[in-house]
């Protein structure tokens, strides 16, 4: 049967904002997104070489109900939890944290000065799976498989199936697909997807073009794109890198606040109890 190649339905811009103890950053998805882009909660990206703008990092706080993943470019990241985990993230590396039922952690810049760039994304995860144990896999870049593409580009896997017979993120309920795809001038990829998968593009460097109509992205922009089991991602004269983020979506209620991320105003309620009490992550 011939691939359908998903349109361009959505683009949605970051705002700037701060959080943790003062990081600048930018947020892409965030609340009023999450029902469109489920699975998928939020995207964070912070980028600067000014340390004024990340230093203070993300002291001790909690997580309950979904996954973050966090995928270094540049710079160093130092993870500690309550259970005594530390990771060491550097260039490339990934930290996937299901925090599940709770974690407490902080997440801190390892360096004073120099440049911090990197992503923090949020994907739910389903009803059944908010209260089990929290469970870590630091991923170090070397680990992560690579695929040259002829003509220059390449895909990093970070999570899925995308590369055969390669070890990544997998058995995950949503079926996350990340990778991280750069492209040379005049190159173009196609990614078989499934048609059930809910598709996020988000590039950070050059223009790429997207879907079976060739619709322009530019850096900072996020699309979704629709309506089939094929994605067609371009460059044009210049080189370009993105993001593609897929997974099934959950289908059920959301309300987060905070840190919280549940099924009910009363889940997250209990959640805060949970923390205050010293509980949360029991
Ligand atoms: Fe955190």
């Amino acid at each position: 049967m011939t691939k359908q190649t998903r349109k361009l339905t959505t683009v949605v811009t970051g705002r700037a904002t701060s959080d943790g103890s003062g990081v600048k950053l930018q947020r892409i998805i965030y609340q009023q997104h999450q029902k469109a882009f489920d699975p998928f909660l939020l995207l964070d990206e912070f980028a600067s070489d000014n340390a004024a703008d990340y230093i203070g990092g993300f002291p001790s706080h909690p997580h309950r109900g979904f996954e973050t993943v966090t995928y270094m470019l540049e710079g160093a990241m130092l993870h500690r939890d309550h259970l005594g985990n530390e990771g060491h993230l550097r260039a490339g590396d990934v930290q996937w944290m299901t925090a599940a039922h709770g974690i407490i952690h902080s997440e801190m810049p390892e360096q004073e000065n120099g440049l911090l760039r990197g992503f923090q994304l949020w994907i739910n995860l389903p009803a059944t799976e908010k209260m089990k144990p929290p469970h870590y896999q630091d991923i170090a870049a070397a680990d992560i498989p690579h695929l040259s593409l002829a003509n220059g580009g390449y895909i990093k896997v970070i999570a899925g199936d995308y590369i055969s017979d390669t070890e990544t993120i997998t058995g995950v309920t949503t079926q996350p697909l990340y990778l991280d795809v750069s492209l040379s001038p005049q190159q173009t990829v196609n990614i078989p997807i499934a048609t059930e998968q809910t598709v996020l593009i988000y590039v950070y460097l050059g223009d790429t073009l997207v879907g079976a109509a060739a619709d322009i992205l530019t850096a900072g922009q996020l699309g979704q794109l629709e309506n089939g089991d094929n994605l067609q991602l371009a460059s044009q004269q210049q080189a370009t890198r993105f993001l593609v983020l897929a997974a099934l979506p959950l289908h059920e209620p959301i309300v987060q606040s905070g840190p919280f991320v549940m099924n009910s105003v009363a889940e997250v309620e209990q959640a805060f109890r949970d923390y205050r009490d010293g509980v949360l992550t029991l």
